[in-house]
């Protein structure tokens, strides 16, 4: 039986190749990165697509070619690319504003319009758009990220209404995942200090692995997650 198409973004590292990696022997994936050569290794039998989510016309020819190379049979859009410049709003330069802006909050809401598009078709899939534990309580230094991440808590939920109510589809979800403190690049970089003070506070006394997150959304892909939509999941080993 031919597989359903899910569509990873910036899956050649951390939470989103742990997600590649566990989605690999039930769907047929689609793993976005920013360049050809990001990819140490590739996950065989996968299709690919790369594109730099801070250039509005690389996202534009991007949401294209996903809709006409896997529109017939794309089930799945794990929206996890995205990045932070930690600092205070006072000293963050315009240029690293702009950025969160663009690969963290416009470029997955212009992947869900394709996708939704596409889902209408369909009638049937699922998209799930990474979040983080910023977005929820905000934090300190990342209030741009912070707010980039928010807002797709709120996209997620708006658009899981708006199928029901303008398409009367009842098979297309859209949830959100919010991580807390997970070893991956983007916390590797943190001092030591910074890290103690996190693992303090983490009542599960451990940071999570990015395959926590992948087993999260493997389940949340499958019918037997069929009942869980339009919320906003946290995956933080309790830490508020
Ligand atoms: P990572 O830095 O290892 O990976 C980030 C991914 O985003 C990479 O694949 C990268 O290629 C892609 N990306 C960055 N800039 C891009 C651009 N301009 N265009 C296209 N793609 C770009 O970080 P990670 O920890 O694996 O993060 C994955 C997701 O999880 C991110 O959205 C992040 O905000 C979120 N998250 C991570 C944590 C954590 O503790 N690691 C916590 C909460 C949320």
């Amino acid at each position: 039986m031919k597989k359903r198409k899910v569509l990873i973004t910036g899956a050649s590292k951390g939470l989103g190749l742990a997600i590649a990696n566990k989605l690999a022997p039930i769907y047929d994936l689609i793993l976005h990165a920013t360049n050809e050569g990001s990819f140490s290794s590739k996950i065989p039998d996968s299709n690919f697509l790369y594109a730099d989510f801070s250039d509005q016309s690389q996202l534009e020819a991007f949401c294209k070619k996903l809709k006409k190379d896997h529109g017939d049979s794309l089930y799945g859009v794990i929206n996890n690319a995205g990045i932070t410049f930690d600092k205070p709003i006072n000293y963050q330069p315009e240029i690293e504003i702009d950025t969160m802006l663009n690969v963290n909050l416009r470029a997955p809401i212009f992947i869900c319009k394709t996708a939704m598009k596409i889902f209408q078709q369909n009638k049937t899939g699922v998209i799930i758009n990474i979040s983080s534990i910023s977005g929820d309580g905000g934090n300190a230094f990342q209030s741009v990220y912070a707010a980039t991440k928010a807002g797709l808590v709120a996209l997620s939920k708006s658009l899981a209404q708006e199928a029901a109510a303008l398409y009367d589809l009842h098979n297309i979800r859209v949830l959100s995942i919010s991580p807390g403190f997970i070893e991956s690049d983007m916390t590797g970089s943190l001092s030591q200090e910074v890290r103690d003070k996190y693992l303090s506070a983490i009542p599960s006394k451990r940071f999570g692995k990015p395959d926590d997150v992948a087993n999260l959304v493997e389940f949340l892909l499958s019918e037997n997650a069929s009942y869980i939509n339009g919320t906003n999941i946290q995956i933080n080993g309790g830490l508020k």
